[in-house]
């Protein structure tokens, strides 16, 4: 049996139907659009998946390999017995009404694969490293380019080419490049806007190389800066670098996040930075656990987060400085490397 296997079925008292596809291929290495993995208690894991991909399911090592019809969830339901975990944060109700159809007692749970899936093993740090490494290459590469006068969306284009470049299989996400007043929307799309002297311009992208992805933001300038922006730039800097300097396994989510959170709030900036601090990213671009106020976990050695406050003063512009980063027992090993302090781009 497989490590995660294991180490899901450790957590089980029951069995657990895993629809997530993103599970599926974490736990067994098999890639589909249409299956489910049955996990038992001890272990045994049946793999449901219909005809066009069985034949790529027999070669799955460690699980029995069961042909289902294109209708998955009616089909597997009628051949599900007594009580059945499932995955209730990703199951649509629709395809929840045809399992259930078949008479078993479907129990929802919460995060179970996810929980392990966020513990990253030696293998999958070296794939989380490479990709962040080959993100780092493409953008530097693109701070050697001129910025004033192209529109966000062809900084934003040129960056997925050198990217491309530079190794990487594709992009874990859509790049953000938010120039001057549109800096203020933290996940705002690149428009038409052309990067302007004088302001800042904050670069959020990431790529993925072997399945990993990678998450990291930079904000730079595009030279003499209104005294508000380059404040804002400073203290985020300083809230990140002492959230760096101080997230270790152990602690939750909430005292990460308020690492960054508290001197951005003593610097009257509170207001300013809405969303949380950092989350997971692994097969997935948000993935377990949280650092936010709203958080429920505690960080494990092994997990990798992201580190992302912001300052989004509305109408003027804004700053974001993120990091990927491993959590270790006594701190975190940063996997992105670009530099932080201001850097001005012409
Ligand atoms: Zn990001
Ligand atoms: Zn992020």
């Amino acid at each position: 049996m497989s490590r995660r296997l294991s180490a899901l079925a450790e957590r089980l008292d029951a069995p657990l139907l895993v629809t997530n596809l993103t599970n599926v291929f974490y736990l067994t290495g098999f890639e589909s659009s249409n299956a489910a993995l049955l996990v038992d208690p001890d272990g045994t894991a049946t793999l449901y998946t219909d005809f066009r991909y069985i034949e790529s399911a027999r070669d799955v090592p460690g699980v029995q390999v069961q042909p289902a019809k294109r209708g998955l969830m009616q089909d597997v339901g009628e051949r599900l017995q007594g009580s059945v975990q499932f995955e209730a944060d990703v199951l649509p109700y629709g395809e929840w009404e045809r399992l259930k159809a078949g008479g078993a007692k479907l129990v929802p749970t919460h995060g179970l694969v996810d929980e392990v899936r966020a513990v990253k093993d030696d293998e999958e740090i070296a794939k989380l490293r490479r990709s962040a490494t080959i993100a780092d290459r493409g953008l530097e590469a693109l701070t050697a380019e001129t910025w004033i006068g192209r529109s966000e969306r062809e900084l934003a284009w040129r960056l997925r080419e050198l990217l491309h470049a530079h190794g990487a299989d594709e992009l874990s996400f859509d790049s953000i490049v938010a120039s001057g007043e549109n800096g203020a929307k933290p996940h705002g799309h690149p428009t038409d806007k052309i990067v302007e002297r004088g302001t800042l311009v904050t670069v959020d992208w990431g790529v993925r190389v072997d399945g990993y992805c990678s998450d990291c933001t930079r904000t730079f300038s595009t030279g003499r800066l209104p005294d508000r922006l380059r404040e804002a730039y400073d203290v985020c800097l300083e809230a990140q670098q002492r959230a760096c300097a101080n997230i270790k396994a152990g602690l939750t989510g909430v005292e990460a996040d308020a690492l960054a959170r508290d001197p951005i709030t003593d610097a009257g900036f509170g207001e300013n930075f809405g969303h949380g601090l950092g989350h997971g990213v692994g097969l997935a671009i948000h993935e377990a656990p949280r650092l936010s106020t709203e958080s429920t976990d505690t960080l494990v050695a092994g997990q990798c987060v992201t580190i992302e406050p912001g300052i989004y003063l509305p109408g003027v512009g804004g700053v974001r400085i993120e990091d990927l980063a491993i959590v270790r027992d006594d701190g975190v090993e940063l996997l992105t490397s670009f530099p932080k302090e201001l850097i001005e781009v012409s």
